[in-house]
């Protein structure tokens, strides 16, 4: 009989837009016995979650809780929920994820109407605006950070015509949330997804989701019951209208969710111990100090990056503080150095699709791999990948404009 070697993946440095490296205590939690999931000690743990999730998403909303599945389980969760057949759903693209928005509105039979802005470059608000007002749609699908250019759309003055338009928004904040501002209730977004294996630093698995009484009374029109759960006293038959699936069923889910513990899928339960570590960690450093603290490392990586006299892609005023994308110089094979970034220094970096292949490298600093460590290992080893491939770059310069940002901040000179 063939047998198997014990797995052991190589500890890796990983520094794309997600997967990221998952803190130690996050792996640890994971470790626990399972729990049912109608344990009392098991859903004190979802009840928890749910109040670290508002927090993270600077929320009162009730509904802040994760749906099983990656992220983008949780934005077909709240479009399958919300979209009915010919609803007219605007996405402004400006990137890879805003294509995947329409893709899932169109499977939810929604009347879709797009706008394109170059990648690379974000929408001014107030062009959006314009065309909420002209179409008045019944929902806007948006992206607030595209980690396939790393541009972070402003939110608020969409968020604002579209509460005074009555259209429901729906943002994508998988890869900001808990690396940037995300404010839920002040920028009035009516329901939002984030992601686990971005700036939380916890394995890809669940999406957490939040959204508010608007959204909720569209989801809770098209809300059933399941057969072998339904009271056959008060609940009445299937009409054939309301929500495609069941297992992203946002009305089945939330009752799931709440006091009534009404029976639906297995909760994943160590992924809900993962993301209850992740968010504690969250909570504990603090969002204002952890948004600073990718800030910092961004402009560390940004000064070495250009001090090797490498360029970015992309509007400056528009970058994502977690996601920074490199031109790859004329004539550089971009896959052989990510390769050699791999092979012989165990970091990963990532490529990029569609238009942008071949063209840029993304590099990403989110959650626990935001980190000096991080940044000067791989600026080091990017110059030395870079030398192998004879691209001339100002040796020596990267580390040590990536270390006077950090000097800076620490107030120390020698
Ligand atoms: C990563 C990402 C997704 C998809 O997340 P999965 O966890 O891979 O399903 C969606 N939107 C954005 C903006 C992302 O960065």
């Amino acid at each position: 009989m063939k047998t198997y070697r014990d797995l052991s993946p190589s500890p890796r440095t990983i520094m794309t837009p997600g997967p990221v490296e998952v803190d130690p205590r996050v792996l640890r939690a994971m470790s626990f016995s399972i729990l049912g999931q109608f344990d009392p000690e098991f859903t004190d743990i979802m009840n928890e979650t749910m109040d670290m999730i508002r927090v993270l998403f600077q929320t009162n909303n009730h509904w802040a809780f994760s749906v099983d599945g990656t992220s983008r389980s949780g934005i077909e969760a709240v479009l399958t929920s919300l979209i009915e057949p010919g609803d007219r759903v605007l996405v402004p693209i400006y990137g890879r994820f805003g294509h995947l928005l329409v893709e899932i509105a169109e499977r939810c039979g929604a009347d879709i109407s797009t706008m394109e802005q170059e990648w690379g470059q974000v929408f001014d608000p107030e062009q959006v605006v314009k065309r909420i007002r002209q179409e008045r749609p019944d929902i806007v699908a948006i992206v607030h950070g595209e980690t396939s250019t790393g541009r972070m759309q402003p939110l608020k003055e969409i968020g604002k015509a579209c509460r005074e338009l009555d259209v429901l928004l729906v943002v994508d904040a998988v890869a900001t949330v808990g690396g940037t501002k995300v404010a839920t209730d002040e920028w009035m977004l009516d329901a939002v997804i984030g992601g686990t294996q971005k700036c939380l630093s916890v394995p890809a698995g669940m999406a957490p989701v939040t959204y508010n009484e608007r959204a909720e009374a569209k989801i809770l029109k098209r809300k059933r019951i399941e057969r072998g759960l339904r009271d056959p006293q008060t609940e009445t038959g299937w009409s054939g209208k309301g929500i495609q699936s069941n297992y992203l069923d946002l009305s089945q889910l939330q009752d799931y969710w709440s006091p009534v513990r009404l029976n639906h899928h297995t909760e994943a339960t160590s992924m809900l111990y993962a993301l209850r570590e992740g968010l504690r960690l969250v909570l504990e450093e603090g969002l204002e100090q952890r948004f600073a603290r990718h800030l910092e490392h961004e402009a560390a990586l940004v000064a070495g990056i250009r001090a090797m006299g490498l360029t970015l892609f992309g509007d400056p005023d528009c970058k994502m503080p977690m996601v920074t994308c490199v031109n790859i110089p004329d004539g550089v094979d971009g896959e052989s150095v990510r390769a050699m970034l791999l092979h012989e220094f165990g970091i990963e970096i990532a490529s990029s699709f569609g238009a942008l292949k071949g063209k840029i490298w993304r590099i990403g600093t989110m959650g626990y791999s935001c980190n000096k460590k991080n940044v000067l290992h791989l600026l080091g080893a990017l110059e030395a990948a870079l030398l192998r491939h004879r691209v001339p770059v100002h040796i020596g310069a990267a580390s040590q404009a990536a270390l006077d940002v950090y000097r800076r901040k620490a107030n120390t000179y020698e």
